[in-house]
């Protein structure tokens, strides 16, 4: 039995006006709680692992922000050095050292990145990289894989469920055949369909974009040779590899995903993390390719806020508190113990899960699995995430609001903050 039964009343207000100001009362989607039913929380503040929603709950935070908040939330050293530099300015539109500063650091820790350009968010760093991939090979047509999520912008928002799996139809109303048609799409984990769709548009693919760890289908893994079987096909067929590491990079391990697998793309794309919590994206690889952006090279790209000095010190100063011994280790154990601790209560509950993690980065789907693509992903049990979802919130434990979306710790997860939430999963499971 569920019991505790939230105080939501100044939330449900801040919502229904909300909802007259702004298209769904948000201003990104999944924060509307569509997925999950029932109404979204309004928050009032957030700090380390927790976050206190505007009638006074407070609840263990596993979204951290969508992945930003990985040192915790408010960390006190980020918010000290954000203090210290708002009051020289919030943005030059010029250059300003701390660019330098954020560049040699990325640039030092991700190994395919050898010449940054830094952007204000993940979908700016996408668009950005596939045109960048477009100048440099001359090739209009692009491989994106099922379930990954690249950013809004139009060329990325195929789904392409089963029948119409390389046609490359929009996804939106709004998004034009036209600027669809170049993308092809192939099921996560498959290199027989990306080898195929290299064998049927010789010389026509600019290169692969993916998720080298999926986070926007659930929490999916490669499989064993999947990253290294791309690196040979594209190198193979003269297209370029690129990772979008908006969610993984600074995460899974200090140089993303392509340090952890040993895998190096031509081209990265980062966000989320190395913002700190400020609107941060970014793009790099090879300095070859790099060249071609303006103003060095002819392929336009800019951004009247880029690289400003707020979020550069927020970028800064995260990456700084990460590079500190035992934070990857640390973020695993704890992770581990959540995820084990989960898929246990479910067996033991008497229902059907799968899931794992890797780093602060976890995923975990009512279906009996293995889950090697989104195909596999949708088998799972959505109106029992809803149900599980709205348990786990009314006993103050804040899970991302879809079954479709990975979930992360941070460095301000304790032991203590695991066991409370696996007693909650515990009696919210056995209710179910
Ligand atoms: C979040 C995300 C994006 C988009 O980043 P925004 O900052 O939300 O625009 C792109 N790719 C991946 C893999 C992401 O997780």
């Amino acid at each position: 039995m569920v019991t505790t039964r939230l105080k939501t009343t100044k939330s449900e207000e801040i919502f229904a006006a909300a909802q007259k100001l702004m298209p769904g009362g948000v201003n990104s989607p999944v924060r509307a709680f569509k997925s999950v039913g029932g109404q979204p929380i309004v928050f009032d503040h957030v700090q380390g692992a927790y976050m206190w929603d505007v009638d006074g709950n407070q609840y263990i935070d596993y979204v951290g922000s969508w992945g930003p908040a990985i040192c915790g939330h408010a960390h006190p050293e980020v918010i000290a050095a954000l203090q210290d530099a708002l009051v020289k300015g919030t943005s030059f539109g010029a250059p300003c050292y701390l660019e330098n500063v954020l560049a040699e650091m990325v640039i030092d820790a991700v190994p395919s990145v050898e010449m940054v350009r830094f952007v204000n968010s993940g979908t700016e760093a996408c668009m950005a990289v596939l045109r960048l991939m477009r100048a440099f090979t001359g090739r209009e047509k692009l491989i994106k894989f099922e379930g990954c999520y690249h950013g809004h912008a139009d060329m990325f928002l195929v789904k392409a469920g089963s029948g119409v799996a390389t046609l490359g139809l929009p996804d939106s109303p709004g998004v034009p055949k036209s600027t669809t048609a170049n993308t092809l799409t192939a099921p996560y984990n498959d290199l027989e369909a990306v080898k195929a769709l290299f064998a049927e548009n010789p010389n026509e693919i600019a290169g692969v974009i993916l998720e080298p760890i999926v986070g926007n289908a659930g929490f999916i893994p490669p499989d064993a040779g999947f990253l290294e079987g791309l690196r040979e096909l594209t190198k193979e067929h003269g297209a370029l590899l690129v990772f979008d590491e908006v969610m993984t990079g600074f995460r899974i391990a200090y140089g993303g995903a392509q340090e952890r697998f040993g895998v190096t793309p031509d081209l990265t794309t980062m966000g989320k993390v190395i913002g700190g919590g400020l609107p941060v994206g970014a793009y790099g690889g090879r300095k070859d390719i790099m060249q071609l952006v303006a103003p060095a090279g002819p392929m336009y790209q800019a951004g009247t806020l880029s690289g400003n000095p707020l979020a550069m010190t927020a970028g800064i100063k995260t990456l700084e508190l990460l590079k500190r011994p035992g934070t990857y280790e640390y973020l695993d154990r704890v992770t581990k113990k959540l995820t084990d601790g989960l898929l246990q209560i479910a067996q033991e509950t008497g229902h059907a899960a799968c899931g794992g993690q890797i780093s602060g980065m976890f995923g975990f789907f009512f279906t009996e699995g293995p889950v090697h693509s989104y195909e596999d992903a949708k088998k799972a049990d959505l109106t029992k995430f809803g149900r599980f979802h709205r348990g786990m919130l009314e006993q103050g434990i804040y899970l991302a609001p879809s079954q479709f979306e990975a979930g992360f710790t941070s460095l301000a997860h304790t032991d203590e903050d695991i066991d409370r939430t696996l007693a909650a999963a515990r009696e919210v499971m056995a209710s179910l």
